[in-house]
């Protein structure tokens, strides 16, 4: 006798979206959940006088049908990120307005590049292989000049994928830009995916759809193992042990954790070889998100909007990420890949004046070395995430691993965002994802009724 027929492992938004998507065919499903809260990679802190912060995903944008449906689904309201005034992006020391000519025929190129990608199977993209084994490193550096090559990595590799051009492939790259529907739909805010924020934060959402469950999700569950008694009879159950010794058990599971975490869990048998180096060969991608808080948008008085992107520094963008009804300003930015690496070495008094000290460089006001609060959250340094925005593939590995990351085994499913094909890496592909994996489930239980 099972605890249930279904297990999701996670209630991000992925393992929420396969239980409601379960419940909804009447499957009696249990989500077990590592952390005392639900949500995943959005988690939102309220300061003192109750300033909201969002210290995971706090976006999304058109395109992102499902996102904007959950949201409405639970009288969660949305409102456009704020961009008063001027944005920058710094070329080479130039201060402009947008990237110029020449970037923007490079993005062209990759969204004409990008739409051959062939999305639910990449390695049936002409050229696969040879794709898969050039970086976008590389392939900038033969079109144009270092400083627009750093500028265009910085924005890709580091604002997608959080890490660095030098270790991404081109098929990495051009698959998640078709995913996400190219350059213009993934950076851009009023029009792509960082258009909108949401009161209460993505997280309020997931809170909604937990609590909407017929099963309340099971927290502080920390999967250390999955085992399956494999003696005898041919469809033995599947036990979730952990790591404070309490079991689960059901027929089926589906499994939504990060593959950078889902390496930690032990599961007996063990699943094939191409299964487990496909899982490996995800790397998660290393972003750290900085919060400055000011008791108002100084840089409105200037003119300035607070955005900018740049080619060089640490840090690659930031935004203006004050919430409307409330006095303060609050600007954002973020740094990627070796350099996320690099200042996270460094104590946290000297990783902030460095970086405020960028900040009054970048918008020219010496105000801002002294924020009311500064705020940052290391997801790299949490167990159940192990890294962020996403995991992406080990350059030259896609082609050969991508189908096998997707590959349900012997009763276990694989859903997350980093199974998506659309908006992969995005809350979007996550939800999209978790109903793929729960729709094929739930044919599969009709089919053997
Ligand atoms: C700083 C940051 C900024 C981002 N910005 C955006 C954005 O603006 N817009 C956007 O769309 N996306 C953004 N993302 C990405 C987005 O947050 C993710 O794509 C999405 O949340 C992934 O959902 P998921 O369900 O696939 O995985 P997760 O949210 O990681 O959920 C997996 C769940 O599994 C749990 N878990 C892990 N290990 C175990 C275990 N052993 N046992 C039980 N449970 C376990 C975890 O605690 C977690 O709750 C951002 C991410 C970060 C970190």
């Amino acid at each position: 006798m099972v605890d249930s027929q279904v297990l999701v492992i996670g209630a991000g938004f992925s393992g929420l979206a396969a239980a409601h998507r379960l419940d909804a065919a009447g499957v009696d499903v249990r989500v077990l959940e590592a952390r005392d809260r639900v949500g995943g990679r959005t988690f939102t802190r309220y300061l003192d006088g109750g300033l909201q912060i969002d210290l995971g995903g706090q976006w999304f944008g058109p395109g992102q049908t499902r996102m904007y449906e959950l949201a409405a689904q639970y009288g969660v309201k949305t409102f456009p990120l704020r961009e008063v005034g001027e944005r920058f992006a710094f070329l080479g020391g130039q201060r402009n307005a947008g990237p110029d000519a020449e970037v923007s025929a490079i993005y062209a190129e990759l969204d004409r590049l990008a739409r051959t990608v062939d999305l639910e199977r990449p390695s049936l993209t002409p050229d696969a292989a040879e794709l898969d084994s050039q970086t976008l490193h590389t392939w900038l550096a033969d079109r144009t000049d270092a400083e627009r090559a750093a500028y265009a990595s910085r924005q890709l590799a580091g604002g997608l994928l959080a890490t660095d051009a030098s270790q991404v492939s081109m098929l990495q790259i051009l698959f998640y830009l078709h995913s996400g529907g190219g350059v213009d739909s993934m950076l851009k805010t009023v029009g792509g995916a960082q258009q909108d924020r949401v009161i209460g934060g993505p997280f309020a959402i997931a809170q909604h759809m937990a609590e909407a469950l017929a099963e309340p999700v099971v927290l502080g569950f920390d999967v250390a193992s999955l085992t399956r008694d494999t003696r005898g009879q041919v469809a033995a159950p599947w036990t979730a042990h952990a790591r404070d010794g309490r079991e689960f058990t059901a027929d089926r599971v589906i499994v939504t954790v990060p593959p950078v975490v889902l390496n930690r869990i032990e599961i007996s048998p063990a699943m094939p070889g191409t299964k487990r180096r496909a899982v490996r060969n995800v790397l998660p991608g290393d972003a750290m998100k900085f919060h400055a808080v000011y008791a108002t948008p100084l840089w409105n008085d200037q003119g300035r909007s607070g955005a900018f992107t740049s080619s060089t520094g640490l840090i690659t963008e930031a935004v203006d990420n004050s919430v409307p009804g409330t006095a303060q300003g609050v600007l954002t930015f973020f740094v990627y890949g070796h350099d996320a690496t690099r200042i996270r070495g460094l104590d946290a008094g000297a990783r902030q004046e460095l970086l405020l000290a960028e900040i009054a460089d970048r918008l020219d006001d010496e105000h801002l070395r002294q924020p009311v609060d500064f705020i940052e959250f290391d997801w790299d340094a949490e167990p159940h995430t192990g890294g962020c925005f996403s995991g992406s593939f080990a350059v030259g590995t896609m082609h050969v691993y991508r189908d096998a990351l997707l590959a349900p085994w012997e009763g276990l499913r694989f859903a997350g965002t980093e199974t998506a094909d659309i908006w992969n890496g995005y809350f979007e592909g996550a939800v999209r994802a978790g109903e793929r994996e729960a729709a094929a489930l739930v044919d599969e239980l009709a089919g053997a009724l």
